[in-house]
Formats: structure tokens, C-alpha cells, sequence
């Protein structure tokens, strides 16, 4: 992060010396401006939590502005999503919610206010061919044949174009300023273009739309927004934000201040690539929890106050580049580390039985809901000879320094009792099916009256109370840091871990059937997991693993690797 002396970031520092030097009229106004065609995901949330943030800070206000330039991919059920998506995150635009498409109207009478000037023109060169007369960065532009045209006629043919009378393509109004900019954006760029399209707010009421250069601005110019935060991509814009500004009659000066936008590890964020994830079905929804949307990451189990700590430890700075998602992790770690109810659940069960438990005996333990802050409570978990431990934590042929079940070894069950396993059920293919165990009665509590230590503590369920449950298990979306990197004849969906889901079969504790769907809990040793808001029903639990806890053997297994 760019800080000042004071911890500024530079974007807050540009708004304190705005104000200190009067150059802020009323009150630090900004605005979150999301187009209306995919979700939110985690790059958007970083924008909001800079412009709600900065207006809160320097009590002000942040408008949420539909920008829904683009009638062909834009849609009300993203208008919808977006505005739940704000909301969720905790910020809140009052009464302040407005469209480009509100300023329609306007937009189309500073253009001809423009052509009056001799400020824009009616060009009907093809698409190519203004391409073509563009110019490079290195070589100028050439000024089109159109561009002489009397004002008197580029003011007809505009008005014939709202009116209707030409078909896509055929007109454009374009800007009259240098084809021999340095700044190719400066080059007679476009701000009106015939679309006989159907938009999601105005219907069939326009059939030409203006470009973003073109409404942004001056959308921002009519709702007093004093600073406008955007994404580094638009620096070079500016110089064609600032021209419209000073040269149409808008009732304000705002200011564009352009940050580096969010990328992270292992996913993508452009939205047409979101979209395709969507359409051609590699995930289930906008909302999949594996997608980095907002509500994905709702759905998954992130909560908002960890989605907003990690956009705040990230900071804003200047230069483009490429967040570890495993900060992203750490951040909501933390934030459920502090708030999840501890429970015991077996994801990948295995059968441990008592072999000398007596018969038809239930014990019951209290077991706390926190392991630091016993005001959480507590509930109690029955106990019997027929249970359920994780697969995973016995091992035939165990290595040095293995504290788990395998033959002859002894462990403690979490609240309960000292078991020892004396023998291994297989089925007729050589799988270990059950674990016959033996109990020490003088160890319930978890503690042996001789002192007797044992270093590995698991978790289990009792095989007569425990409720199934399916258990989605996630790994990243993709396999590489950074999914773009393939090879020349393929494209990002090349890169998708094929692992990215697994779903098991498990068990949990009774208690867990009266949680709430979207309230984390933590499943002992197995990491954080929420009710799928989506599949879980009361009598059909399904949860999602929202991160996992760091495990101690995978931190043993890799230290091993690396002495290796
Ligand atoms: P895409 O290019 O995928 O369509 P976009 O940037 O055009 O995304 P918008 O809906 O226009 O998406 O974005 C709304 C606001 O969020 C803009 O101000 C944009 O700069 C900001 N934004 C979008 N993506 C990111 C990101 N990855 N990091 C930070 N801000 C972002
Ligand atoms: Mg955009």
C-alpha cells in the first residue's frame, strides 16, 4: 500500500488536500458505479469498500449508480443481485440510487449542444475504417472526410439517428478534438452509436446510447460526485473526462482518481469470463461458492466483516498487481476463528467400535461452544460404544511421529475417553471398514487417573445419534496461480481444477440440525462450514467447507518434504 506521513492511502490524501484547499464545495461525494451485466465479485467489493469507505470517513456521501450504457448485456436480475450484494456488505446508498440511462435525456442535449459548438460530428465512415484512420501510438491519426461537415447537417443526421432512420453502424457522433493526439483516446473519440436494441430500464424509447466516456463523466457532473474513483484502465481517459467536463455546461467539476485494481491467485474476475464459467456450466450458479463473487462468497461461508479486513489490509495503491488468495483466507480465518460455534462432524467416516463398552449405555459430555469464551455455552454430545472417526486419521503402517489411531495405538477421543485400537475390519477387497477399539472407563473426561499421556486428541460422532449430512469440500477453481497462463491454442477454462469439489458423505452431531443456514460453525479439526443456502434442507443437511483450519500433519508432511 502507498501511505502518507499520516497512513493515508494516496487516493484518501488526494480528497484531504481537495478539501483543504476548498476545492470541495459541500461535502466528499462519491459513487459505486457497477454495470448491470454479471455479479459482483471480490474486485467490486474492493471499490466499494474504497467509496462508501471514503465517504464515511470524511462524512460525506457514495451514491450507487446503475451505469447501463450497454443495453445488450445488461439485465434486471443483475440490477438485483448487485443492490442485495451492496447491502450484505454493510454500506447503504439511502435514497441516493440512480441509472445512466436517467440521464438519457441530458446526455442527448449536451451532444447537440457540442455539435453546436463545433465540438462533435456525424461521421459515417465504416467501424474499420475509423479504426483504420485512427492512427498507432507512434503515428497520428487522419482526420476523416466527415469531419468538415456543417453544423447544420451533423445536428440533422443526429436527430435522424434518434429518430430512428438509420440501422446499426451506419452514423456515429464522434467528438471533434485532434486526430494527432498523443493520447489515442483524444482522437475524435465516439460518444453516441446507433443501437436498435431493447434496454432493461428505457425499453425501445432510444435506438442510439451513449459510449461510457461520454456518460460517465457527466453523470458524475450531475450528481455533484466530487471525486471519481475508477480503475487504472481509464487513466488514459481522463484527459477525455476532463474535456467533455469543461466543455459542456455541467453544473459540477468532478475529479477522476484511478487505483489499481484487485487480481488474485488461482482466479479470474473479468465478468465475461464469470459469465462463460456460468453458462457453459463449470460451476453451478453466479453464486457457486467457488466463484469469487460476492455472493458465492456468501453462499462458500465468508462473511462481510472479513470480505472488508481483507480489502482493508490490502490497501489501494498505484501499481497494478496480484493478491495471494491465501490472504483472502487468512482474513476469513480470522473473522470465524473469533464468531464459530464449535461442533463435531465426520466428513469421510470410518466405524470405531467399543468392544468392551457396556451394552446399550449412552454417556453424555458437556461439550463448550467456544474454547475461550465460555459466555458462548454449551451443549451436550452423546457418547456409546458405536462410533464414527475420520478416515483419514488411522493408518496402518504409520510413520515416526504419527499421534493418530493405527494398530496397538492409543488416542484420546475429544471430551470422552482413552481408546485403543486392537484390531481392523476389512471387507472383502482389503478396505479397512471398522476399527475395534477398547476403552479405558477411568479416562472419561479425557484425562487417565495415572497420568498416562497420550498426544492425539480426535474427533468422532456416535454412530446411533449422529445425523448424515453431505459435506462439499472445495479446492481453487483453478490449478495454476494464474489462470490465463495456457497454452496458445487454448483459453482459461483450460486451466480448471477438476478437483475443485468433492463431495462426501458424512455424519454429524444432533445439534447441528437446528443451525441456521448462513451461521458459521467450526467442525473440530476439519476447518469452518456453513449450510449450503442453496441445497440444504432441514431433514437433507448440506454443508460447505468455507476454509479449512491449518492441519498440523500436512505442516509435517511438508516440513519432511523440504528437509528432504
Ligand atoms: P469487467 O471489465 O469484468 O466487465 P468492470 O470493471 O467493467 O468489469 P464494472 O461493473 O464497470 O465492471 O465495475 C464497477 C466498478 O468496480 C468500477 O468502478 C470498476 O473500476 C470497479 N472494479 C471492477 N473490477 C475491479 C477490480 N478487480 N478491482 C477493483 N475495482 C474494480
Ligand atoms: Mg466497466
Amino acid at each position: 500500500m502507498e501511505t502518507t506521513d499520516n497512513g493515508l492511502d494516496f487516493v484518501r490524501a488526494a480528497v484531504r488536500d481537495d478539501i483543504a484547499h476548498g476545492r470541495v464545495p459541500e461535502d466528499v461525494h462519491t459513487r459505486f458505479p457497477p454495470e448491470p451485466n454479471g455479479y459482483l465479485h471480490i474486485g467490486h467489493a474492493k471499490s466499494i469498500v474504497l467509496n462508501f469507505g471514503i465517504a464515511h470517513e470524511f462524512g460525506g456521501r457514495c451514491n450507487l449508480r446503475f451505469d447501463d450504457t450497454n443495453p445488450t448485456k445488461e439485465d434486471v436480475e443483475y440490477v438485483e443481485s448487485i443492490m442485495e450484494d451492496i447491502r450484505w456488505l454493510g454500506y447503504d446508498w439511502d435514497d441516493r440510487l440512480y441509472y445512466a440511462s436517467d440521464y438519457f435525456e441530458q446526455l442527448y442535449e449536451w451532444a447537440e449542444y457540442l455539435i453546436g459548438k463545433g465540438l462533435a460530428y456525424v461521421d459515417e465512415l465504416s467501424a474499420e475504417e475509423i479504426r483504420e484512420y485512427r492512427g498507432t501510438p507512434t503515428e497520428p491519426g487522419k482526420n476523416s472526410p466527415w469531419r468538415e461537415r456543417p453544423t447544420e447537417e451533423s445536428l440533422d443526421l443526429f436527430r435522424r439517428m434518434r429518430a430512428g432512420e438509420f440501422s446499426d453502424g451506419t452514423y456515429i457522433l464522434r467528438a471533434r478534438i485532434d486526430m494527432a493526439h498523443a493520447n489515442i483516446n483524444m482522437r475524435d473519440p465516439a460518444l453516441y452509436r446507433i443501437r436498435h436494441a431493447h434496454h432493461h430500464r428505457t425499453g425501445d424509447a432510444w435506438c442510439i446510447y451513449p459510449t461510457y466516456d461520454y456518460a460517465h463523466g457527466q453523470s458524475d457532473a450531475i450528481e455533484g460526485i466530487t471525486h471519481s474513483i475508477c480503475t487504472l484502465e481509464f487513466e488514459n481517459h481522463r484527459p477525455l473526462y476532463d474535456w467533455l467536463i469543461e466543455n459542456l455546461p455541467v453544473p459540477s467539476t468532478p475529479r477522476q482518481i484511478e487505483f489499481a485494481r484487485l487480481n488474485l491467485t488461482y482466479t479470474v474476475m473479468s465478468k465475461r469470463k464469470l459469465l462463460r464459467l456460468v453458462q457453459e456450466e463449470y460451476v453451478d450458479g453466479w453464486d457457486d461458492p467457488r466463484m469469487p463473487t460476492v455472493s458465492g462468497m456468501r453462499r462458500r461461508g465468508y462473511t462481510s466483516e472479513a470480505i472488508r479486513e481483507f480489502c482493508r489490509k490490502i490497501g489501494v495503491s498505484k501499481t497494478n498487481s496480484t493478491v495471494d488468495l491465501a490472504l483472502l483466507e487468512f482474513s476469513v480465518r480470522e473473522d470465524l476463528n473469533a464468531r464459530a460455534k464449535r461442533y463435531m462432524a465426520v466428513v469421510d467416516p470410518i466405524k470405531l467400535t467399543i468392544r468392551n463398552w457396556p451394552e446399550g449405555t449412552v454417556d453424555w459430555f458437556e461439550a463448550e461452544y467456544s474454547p475461550d469464551d465460555p459466555s458462548a455455552g454449551s451443549r451436550q454430545i452423546p457418547f456409546t460404544g458405536d462410533l464414527y472417526v475420520e478416515r483419514e486419521d488411522f493408518m496402518e503402517d504409520p510413520p515416526r511421529k504419527w499421534f493418530r489411531l493405527a494398530p496397538g495405538k492409543e488416542v484420546r477421543l475429544k471430551y470422552a475417553y482413552y481408546v485403543t485400537c486392537e484390531e481392523v475390519v476389512r471387507d472383502t477387497d482389503g478396505g479397512v471398514t471398522e476399527l475395534i477399539c477398547s476403552y479405558d472407563p477411568e479416562s472419561r473426561g479425557g484425562e487417565a487417573p495415572d497420568g498416562r499421556k497420550v498426544k492425539g486428541t480426535l474427533h468422532w460422532v456416535s454412530r446411533t445419534h449422529a445425523v448424515p449430512a453431505e459435506i462439499r469440500l472445495y479446492e481453487t477453481l483453478f490449478d495454476r496461480e494464474n489462470p490465463d497462463e495456457v497454452e496458445e491454442d487454448e483459453d482459461f477454462t483450460a486451466a480448471i481444477n477438476p478437483d475443485s469439489l468433492t463431495i462426501q458423505n458424512g455424519f454429524c452431531e444432533p445439534a447441528l440440525q437446528d443451525l441456521p443456514i448462513g451461521e458459521p460453525v467450526q467442525f473440530l479439526r476439519m476447518g469452518y462450514f456453513v449450510k449450503d443456502s442453496r441445497y440444504s434442507r432441514q431433514d437433507a443437511m448440506v454443508f460447505n467447507r468455507t476454509v479449512g483450519l491449518r492441519d498440523s500433519w500436512a505442516r509435517v508432511v511438508r516440513n519432511k518434504r523440504e528437509n528432504e
